[in-house]
């Protein structure tokens, strides 16, 4: 009987310990990337549990559970721990995780990312493997800014081009780009109106090979929302098609929606002068200044593109606006070198990057 009670007791510390472990508060199922090469994989939470395998650098898991310092994760379909000095925890939900959720995605949504696409490292090392899965063969291995041109994706994984081969790198990998996971964000619920230039009857500027400004700046708006997505702001967009609205109506809805940030996107042209490049940052009132600055600054950096300056412009969708906001030259569609990069996916990655880096400084500012 005593031994009875004694089990059960321990049954009972076990539940407890549990509860106390496996946090049901986690809104995010936290991703682990593994920071280390051969990084011992053992069989419980200490260095005393026999190893059961090892993981690499760049390898990705959810992490099922913590005992602090060892994390555990699933690994050939059984349970692991790894030490949390060696690894990167990331509060970023999985990829399939985020499409179970699915109720703010439009489902007729068309992917917004074509391929192929050229994009950077922004992890220490990231493995290259043979075929798309955890278990096959490194052929190679990219290391921080290292530019890699994407080919396609395959269910968890991108294809990537090597010099003469092809290889698959782990998604959760290279979307692990931002400065901050979702959870933290100051951009947590911010209701951002992205309103592409133009549209419709009103091409805008003509590209060189007679491109409409209106596609390219609405292909910046739809890669600008998934980066902003992932920050968990609430994006609206003034067109969602290629139809012209009048830029009074573009104002008036970021008033009606009381936008935390409006965002007018466009593209220069100035045939006069093919040389002409580079960016600006429009804002109307003196107080949107600093704005202005530290996106205009985090979208130079990103894209290396000629800075035109920040400065002060009277247009109609930011003075009928009563809320924050910029308007936004991010290229020359005249101008044959800066063309061509425009055409490119990348640039569109870039200016995403940088104008929600801008956003996330400013906004951590206030
Ligand atoms: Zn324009």
């Amino acid at each position: 009987m005593r031994k009875h009670l004694k089990q059960l007791l321990y049954i009972l510390l076990v539940i407890g310990l549990s509860v106390i472990f496996f946090n049901p508060l986690t809104t995010f199922a936290e991703t682990v990337i593994i920071d280390a090469d051969d990084l011992l994989v053992r069989g419980g939470p200490g260095t005393s549990y026999e190893p059961i395998g090892h993981v690499n650098t760049g390898d990705v898991f959810t992490i099922e559970a913590t005992e602090s310092p060892w994390l555990q994760i699933t690994y050939n379909n059984t349970t692991g721990w790894v030490h949390e000095d060696y690894v990167t925890i990331s509060t970023e939900p999985l990829l399939d995780q985020s499409e179970d959720e699915g109720e703010s995605e439009t489902p007729t949504d068309p992917p917004t990312q074509s391929y192929p696409y050229e994009t950077r490292i922004s992890l220490p090392v990231v493995h290259v493997r043979q075929e798309a899965s955890l278990t096959s063969e490194i052929i190679f291995k990219l290391n921080k800014n290292d530019h890699v041109t994407i080919k396609n994706e395959q269910g968890d994984w991108y294809q990537v081009e090597l010099d003469d081969a092809t290889g698959y790198i782990k998604k959760q990998v290279l979307d692990f780009t931002l400065t901050k996971p979702v959870g933290q964000s100051p951009l947590l619920n911010k209701t951002i109106v992205i309103d592409p230039g133009h549209g419709g009857i009103d091409v805008g500027a003509i590209s060189l090979n007679d491109e409409f400004e209106s596609q390219f700046a609405m292909q910046t708006g739809r890669v600008l929302e998934r980066y902003l997505d992932r920050q968990g702001a609430n994006v609206v967009f003034t067109r969602d098609d290629d139809y012209y609205y009048s830029l009074t109506s573009r104002a008036t809805l970021s008033n009606y929606l009381q936008a935390d940030m409006f965002l007018s996107l466009h593209y220069n042209s100035e045939p006069a002068y093919p040389s002409a490049s580079g960016i600006n940052t429009y804002y109307r009132e003196p107080g949107f200044q600093a704005l202005a600055e530290t996106v205009h600054a985090s979208l130079l950096a990103e894209t290396s593109a000629n800075d035109r300056g920040v400065a002060s412009g009277n247009y109609s969708v930011l003075r009928n606006n009563r809320r924050p906001g910029l308007l936004l030259e991010l290229g020359f569609l005249s101008n044959q070198t800066e063309e061509q990069r425009i055409k490119q996916a990348s640039y569109h990655e870039k200016l995403a990057k940088g104008i929600t880096n801008g956003l996330i400084d400013y906004f951590d500012m206030r």
